[in-house]
């Protein structure tokens, strides 16, 4: 038995739901890890699956005419298919009302009562008789409505079971206390502080009004109330508490529970205290990741910007999308989802940055050595480039940091990029004299991109093993069997395109066409279209306009072309006392752009800075560069010369090519 072990779960997911991007980033995250820890030699249990019990279930069966288990039967298939789409390698699949599930439940509901930590009392809350459910107050409606009927609430009274888990609350700061990484990130951490200090109370954990899940063991008219049903399936899918085949034993200890940071109540509150009360040890960590916005909006259903998974790995690639999440946004920070920003990366970090690197190399070892890896030394920088990349990777996996980790390899992937610009082989292979120089550049490449493989291939399994049959290599191997050399007098395959450009105006016009066909079909749905309204942006009235410019028509303003821009580099220009040279990035591409700002910020002031680009101003000559486009400032004016500017910035962090209007 490996003593190597890591046990990672995603929250079961509500059976009822339909998936959507958050059911994926959890999941491709918590796989990702999986793959990692895989390479990493780790005996690896991944668990994922379905909560299948409650209120909504029994009415949605209700109303087809089927039984609520045919119903979950049915549809937890969405759940599995989505995981088979993108390449999920989860080794489990627990579902809520499997009977191994069940019967762990029934146990650990037994044991509590047994030892006095479950009790009978009577539960108090706000219910919706047609709906039959209760009500918390925090998704009440106006005047104490429901929320799913828009009809009055009652205040029901009825005999529950409880969980004296106001007992084991102490114990509980203490271990978080001790145990700084129990919750993470840190503001979760400090959230969950908060919340234990200001009390809790004990947790009602039956219904006698729900038919739909798991008997209370000796008391049938009570069912176990969902949440406590499902938090157990973290250990139900270990076997607790026979454990016949020592999974529980040998992974609970390294256990890792992602979940979104709408349920860390549950997760670091509710079910830590159960573990408390069953004398089983807390796991490792719980990990909190944030919500997906798009293009800016909380994602609706009534506004039809959901965005569907299963679309997006099917239009862009699975990879891709992939790459995406996880590169995009810091985890445990909320994201924002925008096409384009995806379409930008594919087209820099994915064809250019990645796909060219594999491209250029092997064209060259196919040209210059009839398609077999030189063999000889290795250039030393690249290869101690390559020990210290996997060391970032290592470091920022384990901090669950997986867009640092990516940003580290596509350093990487740039170093070996201008390591062929700097050793320009094709001067090289003019030269028979530098024939041992020109091998050590084509060695280091190649071995550079096998690195490469396996480094990306937690992150995007099938590109890995396109990389690998080009370079010929028949398996990915481990991390600490990688040797930087080894690879020498392999025989490479046909070069491939990995990730095909997309031409960026061609894609714009589509997706234009496909937002205006989707927003028709919701008017001719005639489903509440007021959020939309609501974001047009509203010009603010101008105070203190000294002078008008002639009126112009809508139309005349459309035709300025503004963007959401980023500063990546600024620069002196020597001969100018006014202007800076600033490299700008859309998204889609980069710029150079001569700005007369110099006066007002120094270099460090703007690199990094998002500011508004006119994009479509003629291309300028100022200084003897060309500058493409303008960047939108504002100030004040005397004599004609600014004494005060300030930059026009985007209030909140919406991706870069975002059109201004
Ligand atoms: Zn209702």
């Amino acid at each position: 038995m490996s003593d190597k072990n890591f046990y990672i779960t995603t929250p079961i997911y509500y059976v009822n739901d339909v998936p959507h991007i958050g059911h994926a980033y959890t999941t491709i995250a918590c796989d990702v890890m999986s793959r990692y820890k895989r390479l990493k030699g780790y005996d690896v249990f991944f668990l994922t699956g379905t909560d299948e019990h409650g209120q909504k279930i029994q009415q949605s069966a209700e109303k087809q005419g089927i039984t609520p288990q045919a119903l979950v039967d049915k549809i937890h298939l969405n759940f599995k298919d989505l995981w088979r789409v993108l390449n999920i390698s989860n080794n489990d699949f627990i579902r809520t009302t499997e009977e191994r599930h069940i019967k762990t439940v029934q146990a650990v509901f037994k044991k509590l009562m047994d030892q006095g930590d479950i009790y009978k009392g009577t539960y108090q809350g706000y219910y919706c008789v047609p709906c039959e459910t209760y009500v918390p107050e925090s998704s009440m409606g106006e005047n104490k409505t429901c929320p799913d009927c828009g009809r009055p609430l009652t205040i029901m009274t009825e005999e529950s079971y409880f969980f004296k888990c106001s007992k084991y609350v102490d114990k509980l700061i203490k271990y978080y206390e001790e145990n700084l990484s129990g919750v993470m990130p840190k503001i979760r951490y400090n959230e969950i502080m908060s919340f234990l200090k200001s009390g809790v109370r004990d947790q009602s954990v039956s219904r006698t009004s729900l038919k739909w899940g798991i008997p209370v063991p000796g008391d049938e008219k009570h069912v176990i109330y969902v949440w406590f049903d499902a938090l157990i399936n973290y250990i139900s899918a270990l076997g607790w508490p026979d454990d016949g085949q020592g999974k529980f034993k040998k992974f609970w200890p390294d256990a890792y529970h992602m979940v979104g940071k709408d349920i860390i109540r549950f997760h670091c509150v509710t079910w830590p205290l159960m573990l408390l009360a069953l004398g089983i040890d807390l796991p490792k960590s719980i990990i909190a990741h944030g919500w997906w916005t798009f293009n800016g909006e909380k994602m609706s259903k009534s506004k039809g910007n959901v965005i569907d998974p299963f679309k997006m790995a099917e239009e862009y690639g699975l990879d891709a999308f992939r790459y995406f999440l996880l590169r995009e946004v810091p985890f445990g920070n909320d994201g924002d989802f925008s096409e384009l920003a995806l379409v930008g990366r594919i087209n820099s970090d994915l064809a250019n940055d990645l796909g060219n690197l594999l491209n250029r190399t092997l064209q060259m070892i196919e040209s210059y050595r009839g398609g077999v890896v030189p063999s000889g030394a290795v250039n030393s920088e690249l290869k101690d480039f390559a020990a210290k990349t996997l060391e970032a990777v290592d470091l920022n996996l384990n901090k669950f940091a997986f867009d640092e980790a990516l940003k580290s390899i596509w350093a990487f992937i740039s170093r070996a990029n201008k390591f062929i610009d700097e050793t320009e082989p094709w001067k090289l292979a003019k030269d028979a004299a530098q024939a041992d120089k020109l091998d050590c550049v084509l060695l280091s490449l190649y071995e550079a991109l096998r690195f490469i493989a396996l480094l990306i291939a937690p992150f995007m399994p099938d590109t890995a093993d396109k990389m690998l049959a080009q370079l010929g290599v028949e398996s990915l191997g481990g991390y600490d069997a990688f040797e930087f050399g080894k690879g020498a007098d392999n025989k490479i395959n046909k070069a491939e395109v990995l990730f095909p450009r997309i031409d960026i105006k061609e894609w714009q016009k589509n997706y234009e066409a496909k937002r205006e066909e989707l927003r028709k079909r919701m008017e001719s749905l005639n489903l509440e279209n007021k959020d939309i309204k609501d974001v047009e942006v509203k010009d603010a009235p101008a105070e203190n306009v000294i002078e008008h410019e002639a009126e112009i028509g809508i139309d005349d303003f459309k035709t300025v072309e503004m963007r959401v821009a980023k500063i990546i580099k600024a620069e002196e220009i020597k001969k100018s006392k006014k202007l800076y040279k600033l490299e700008v990035d859309l998204g889609y591409e980069t710029r150079t752009v001569c700005s007369g700002i110099k006066a007002f910020f120094t270099t460090e002031e703007l690199d990094g800075k998002r500011v508004i680009l006119v994009c479509n101003l003629k291309p300028a000559k100022l200084c003897g560069i060309e500058s493409n486009g303008m960047i939108l400032a504002a100030s004040v004016k005397k004599d004609g010369v600014s004494e005060q500017l300030t930059l026009v910035v985007p209030e909140a962090d919406i991706p870069l090519g975002s059109r201004v209007s």
